[in-house]
């Protein structure tokens, strides 16, 4: 255990470099993303703290409830490349842990031919990387799960390996398995105050402080006030969702195992699982249908705009799962203007990286994890991040167009 330093000693420490408790690396935040970075610096050896400001599994941020989709699909060959390497990511942490987080049930893509969302450039990419699937119709689709309610102006790509990631008990499996391999994880710590005192870096938490070689900002929803520290802004949008857990009329149509997670590839975008962690009902919701908010003021009461527009798509689609609605959850995206991630050092600080998983990054919080400590620890990775750098022209302007579907 490091003791940190006292608070009234801060000035005489960034002065005179007093001798106090060092890490190589501290990480801000422990969502799944900080949480994915302490697990794999403490996996590499490195002396790390992590730094959370409200309880650890808290519901204010974007980690918390059951499932996560976790899917190979993607738009880009360089987004299909990371989802593979965030397989293996996982499985590492699984054989680390001792407990299974992944869980395929295969994924489908689907949407009229003419939808928003075009599924050629998905096949495309996972062509490209040479990911497994199937271009179905819309009669394969409902012959092969019948509760879809569809015409035959819909089709669809069907991913094996897709499936979904156990959220909140992957988190905790991280953060667990990083104070396994000597982490130190506090929760209740805000950062409030972050200094370079000549290339080292001094962060104030609470009452403490303490001193580190590296720092990694996961703060997802929290970025600018973060970035805010070394002078920066870019543009960012916070947005309250929300997950519905319908009580299936039919719950064998969607049992886990042969049932799959799917997205409506359309504008609007909804997506589901099968039955998974609540038990007896079906999570069905509206991808990106939620207003803008501070996540400090934020309420957590339902939107009943987005419960209309699911309950209607339901009804219409999924008749099946048409019942009452038994939870609902509410949940923040952090978005950058193109949706992409940022995973990056900060051009004037090399001692700093940064992750923000812009509201479709759980899948890749072990992978992310991994990075961010290759980053902090060596200087370099070997996974592509040329797409996701915090200097991209799209974070330089001050009204940047919003694509926000995936
Ligand atoms: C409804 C919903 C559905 C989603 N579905 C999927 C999906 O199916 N598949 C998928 O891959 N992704 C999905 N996502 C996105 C995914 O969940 C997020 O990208 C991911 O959880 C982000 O993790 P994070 O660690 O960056 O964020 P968070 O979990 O919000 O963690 C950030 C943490 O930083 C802490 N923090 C901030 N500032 C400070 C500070 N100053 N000091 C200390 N701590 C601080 C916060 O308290 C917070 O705990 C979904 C998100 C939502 C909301």
């Amino acid at each position: 255990m490091c003791h940190p330093e006292p608070f009234d000693s801060l000035r005489s420490l960034r002065t005179s470099g007093v001798e106090g408790c060092e890490f190589d690396a501290i990480v801000v935040g422990l969502g799944a993303l900080g949480s994915g970075a302490a697990y794999w610096l403490a996996k590499r050896g490195a002396r790390v703290l992590g730094l959370e400001q409200f309880e650890f599994g808290h519901a204010r941020g974007s980690s918390h409830d059951w499932s996560r989709i976790i899917r190979k699909s993607y738009f880009t060959p360089a987004y299909v490349r990371l989802a593979k390497e965030a397989y293996a990511a996982w499985y590492a942490l699984e054989a680390d842990a001792g407990e299974q987080v992944v869980y395929k049930t295969g994924g489908l893509d689907l949407g009229p031919y003419d939808g928003a969302i075009s599924l050629a450039a998905y096949a495309d990419s996972m062509r490209t990387c040479g990911v497994d699937f199937e271009e179905l119709d819309a009669r394969e689709i409902r012959k092969r799960w019948p509760v879809w309610q569809i015409g035959d102006d819909v089709h669809g790509l069907f991913q094996p390996d897709s499936g979904i990631v156990a959220a909140e008990r992957a988190t905790a499996a991280l953060r667990r398995t990083a104070i396994a391999l000597g982490a130190e994880l506090r929760d209740r710590a805000p950062v409030t105050a972050i200094d370079t005192n000549g290339g080292e870096i001094v962060v104030e938490a609470g009452a403490e402080r303490y001193r580190a070689k590296k720092l990694i900002l996961a703060g997802a929803s929290w970025t600018p006030q973060l970035l805010g520290h070394f002078g920066m802004r870019i543009p960012f949008e916070v947005t309250k969702e929300q997950v519905m857990y319908f009580k299936a009329r039919d719950l064998d149509g969607f049992a886990f195992g042969s049932f799959p997670i799917w997205i409506w590839m359309d504008d609007p975008s909804f997506y589901g699982f099968p039955v998974f962690g609540e038990a007896g009902a079906v999570k069905i919701t509206q991808d990106c249908g939620g207003k803008p908010v501070d996540p400090d003021t934020r309420d957590f009461e339902e939107d009943r705009e987005i419960t209309a527009r699911v309950t209607e798509f339901v009804g219409r689609r999924l008749p099946a799962a048409d019942g009452p609605v038994v939870r609902l959850k509410t949940c923040l995206y952090a978005l950058t203007p193109d949706r992409d991630f940022i995973i990056d050092t900060l051009p004037e600080f090399p001692n700093v990286s940064i992750a923000v998983g812009g509201g479709h990054g759980f899948k890749f919080a072990s992978v992310i994890g991994r990075i961010l400590s290759d980053l902090a620890l060596d200087g370099r990775t070997d996974s592509d991040l040329s797409a996701l750098t915090i200097g991209r022209p799209i974070l330089q302007m001050s009204d940047p167009p919003k694509t926000y579907m995936l």
